[in-house]
């Protein structure tokens, strides 16, 4: 099911009764995640979104089994394993695409839950399953923060309204515009690995091995193939001033520095080429300085936006939702600016402990030199993915545990 487009007025109706009045900026993953969860304990979260519609670019996404108590949260099990394949497998290939080693992801699935593929779009509507009201094409012009609510000027189209709410949760992705309204926010940590790429579809044939994901860590670029349900997603990347001539040329390159191929590399590319306008993805990334106040808070790619390189930027986004809206459930008896200060100080350093093993691996992919390929290559040799994918395996290890959580808020606000 899709989101239900709804007239401001509507949801705000709704959500007057509620003991906790929350405004939702941005139906993206973690948007709808906190606001799904919220709505099943009796909230009505007002969800304004930017976009015209729901149908955002369309992408795959790896999902680590730390988004698990959240689809169980949702009672959504059944329909994620349906939308979604099991990754069982990752394979590494060398600059040359020369196969380097399969790994099996089972020391990180097995023990602690699933690693699925997933496409966005199918991932929404595992989320919106049950309904989902949104009031699309809307942003925040204004905020302001007082000491019994938050003053907010939400602009739909050319028409501006003012409300107050209790809580705004700032959900708006990576290139936030909101939290540049929220004091505190800044200034922004940012890394720009001047790298770019483009996201493409294959559909899957019956060879394509759908428990694997391929990639090949070229000198000057990069090929990623992802299996979904019945797809396969392609991200080629590389230097963003060598991309400026447009798939197909680039496509020609990499083809040129190829010595070996195979049957999916090679639909993949013809992919990347046949788009006239490929989804273009930016490879920055970009951390802040603080996530809450005490009426707000920044949740997702928002508070801490990611590189792809360990695939791992939507799985934290939804545990940071789950970890969220597990504790607001306490607001109405626990003093809500300690609750998000005791949120911010458990899932801050776990997000940023992710997000330092992308930056990790971006700083040995992406890269144009020969050589370094080469050493990289022998080192692969000894390094398995769930070595590589270490911190994020620790995080696996020791889950996030919200009722503590509120434990410690309530002594911060009784001291
Ligand atoms: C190509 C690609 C591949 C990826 N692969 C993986 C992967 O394999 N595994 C993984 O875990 N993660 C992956 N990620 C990262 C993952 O998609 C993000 O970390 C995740 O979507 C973050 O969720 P979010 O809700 O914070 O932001 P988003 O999902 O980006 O949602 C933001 C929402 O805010 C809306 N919005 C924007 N501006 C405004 C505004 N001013 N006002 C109101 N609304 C606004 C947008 O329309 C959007 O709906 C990938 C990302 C990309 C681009």
């Amino acid at each position: 099911m899709a989101a239900r487009a709804q007239p401001l007025e509507t949801q705000l109706a709704s959500a007057t009764g509620d003991p906790v009045r929350v405004l939702v900026v941005g139906a993206g993953v973690a948007g709808m995640a906190v606001a799904q969860l919220l709505r099943r304990q009796g909230w009505h979260p007002v969800v304004v979104d930017r976009a015209r519609d729901d149908r955002a670019a369309g992408y795959m996404l790896a999902l680590m089994p730390m988004v698990d108590p959240l689809i169980d949260d949702l009672d959504a099990r059944d329909r994620y394993l349906d939308a979604s394949v099991e990754l069982g497998r990752y394979r590494f290939r060398s600059h040359t695409g020369r196969e380097m080693r399969t790994d099996s992801m089972a020391g990180v699935v097995d023990r602690y839950g699933d690693y699925r593929g997933i496409s966005r779009s199918s991932l929404q509507d595992v989320l919106w399953a049950n309904g989902g009201d949104v009031t699309f094409q809307t942003t925040v012009a204004a905020l302001e923060e007082r000491p019994e609510g938050v003053r907010v000027t939400l602009r739909n189209g050319e028409v501006e309204s003012d409300h107050e709410f209790d809580l705004v949760i700032v959900a708006d992705g990576i290139r936030s515009t909101t939290r540049d309204l929220v004091p505190g926010s800044g200034p922004l940590d940012v890394v720009d690995t001047r790298w770019g790429g483009w996201v493409a579809w294959v559909d899957a044939e019956d060879d394509d091995e759908p428990d694997l994901g391929d990639e090949i860590w070229g000198a000057g670029f990069f090929l990623g193939t992802y299996p979904v349900q019945g797809r396969i997603g392609a991200f080629l990347g590389g230097p963003a001033e060598d991309l400026q001539s447009g798939p197909r040329e680039f496509v020609r390159k990499v083809r040129g520095r190829l010595r070996t191929t195979s049957p999916r590399v090679e639909r993949a590319l013809a992919a990347v080429a046949a788009e006239p306008d490929p989804y273009y993805w930016p490879l920055d990334d970009v951390r802040t300085a603080r996530w809450t106040t005490a009426r707000t808070v920044l949740l997702g790619d928002a508070a801490a936006g990611f590189l792809p390189t360990a695939g791992i930027g939507a799985g934290m986004a939804m545990e940071s939702a789950w970890v969220l809206a597990r504790m607001l459930a306490h607001a109405p008896e626990v003093d809500l600016a300690a609750l998000l200060a005791e949120y911010e100080r458990i899932q801050k350093p776990r997000v940023e402990a992710a997000q330092s093993n992308s930056r990790a691996l971006a700083r040995l992919m992406f890269r144009r030199s020969r050589t370094l390929a080469v050493v990289r290559e022998w080192a692969a040799r000894a390094l398995s993915v769930t070595a590589a994918l270490g911190p994020i395996v620790r995080l696996l290890q020791d889950p996030p545990d919200p009722e503590r959580a509120v434990a410690a808020a309530r002594v911060r606000a009784e001291g």
